[in-house]
């Protein structure tokens, strides 16, 4: 390797370390497969070595894999044809972000540690038209997690996630299902505000949403609620309309997700408004029953 290929392999690595991502296999190119290389000889390779040594027996069963020359793999999957469980209601197994190859994430870590590890982003081209990240807000022990889409205008200016008028219009649900906005957590696929509050684009999403997993992973909600379609493609990898499957309850790595309407949507359609308030009472009672 030389010394460009170096420098091109240690940012990558940081990259991804800053993610929550600390162990890599690397794939062997199809030229590499060719040729049978002999085990770790001086003529081993380097493009199919370990990085972060690992005995079969300690893998994980589906090991995120880097390929050199190739962008990394999504971290969000194409949808499945969902299956029903026999759990209580309508539950659905989904193919999601949460069961793709999967950051190894750092164990007990904090809110904090994520958003220090976040910084001051610039991985992606949202950067450069943001005035503030908008991590997330609210508490970080919350039994249910609101996640939407990206910030608009007045979430940018705050650095706050649903400041503006769908914000105002999330709070009255809260409310209305009897909770508080600070016992809830809520945060978005993307924590930077998009052009013109334009859908977040795929790769923005890949960039952003592990901080996101990283978020859901270490609050540890029993629900967690996806606003609007981006949201539950990105969580769910539901491709479904959100029409057909919202108020359904969705199983993903032992915890339910519910896909509703975004608020944004209910304030242009604002007869759906009653579809939304029956989802937020099947909120209401799943986080009421029993464990
Ligand atoms: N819409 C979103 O999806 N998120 C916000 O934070 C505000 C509006």
């Amino acid at each position: 390797m030389d010394e460009q290929q170096r420098k091109k392999v240690a940012a990558m690595l940081e990259f991804y370390e800053d993610l929550g991502i600390e162990e890599f296999y690397i794939g062997r190119t199809e030229a590499a497969k060719s040729t049978r290389v002999p085990e770790r000889t001086s003529q081993g390779d380097p493009v199919t070595q370990t990085l972060s040594p690992q005995k079969e027996s300690e893998a994980s069963p589906q090991p995120s894999k880097v390929e050199f020359g190739k962008p990394p793999a999504p971290h969000y999957s194409p949808a499945v044809a969902p299956k029903t469980t026999a759990a209580p209601g309508p539950v659905v197994q989904s193919m999601s972000l949460f069961e793709s190859p999967a950051p190894a994430p750092r164990e007990n870590q904090t809110l904090e540690q994520i958003r220090e590890d976040l910084g001051d982003c610039h991985r992606c081209r949202l950067a450069t038209g943001r005035h503030t990240i908008v991590f997330g807000q609210g508490n970080p022990h919350a039994e249910l997690v609101f996640v939407g889409e990206g910030p608009g205008a007045d979430e940018d200016a705050q650095g706050l996630p649903f400041v503006g008028r769908a914000g105002r219009l999330l709070n009255k649900m809260i409310e209305l299902a009897g909770m508080k906005r600070e016992e809830v957590y809520i945060c978005n696929i993307v924590k930077c505000r998009p052009p013109n509050n334009r859908t977040p684009l795929p790769d923005e999403i890949e960039t952003c949403s592990p901080f996101l997993l990283r978020q859901i992973r270490t609050i540890k909600p029993r629900l967690v609620c996806c606003l609007g379609a981006p949201a539950v493609k990105t969580l769910l990898g539901v491709k479904e309309g959100i029409t057909k499957i919202r108020g359904r309850f969705y199983d993903f790595q032992g915890t339910k997700a519910l896909p509703t309407f975004h608020p944004a949507y209910i304030l242009r359609n604002p007869r759906e408004e009653k579809i939304l308030r029956e989802d937020f009472q099947k909120i209401v009672e799943f986080l009421n029953s029993p464990r």
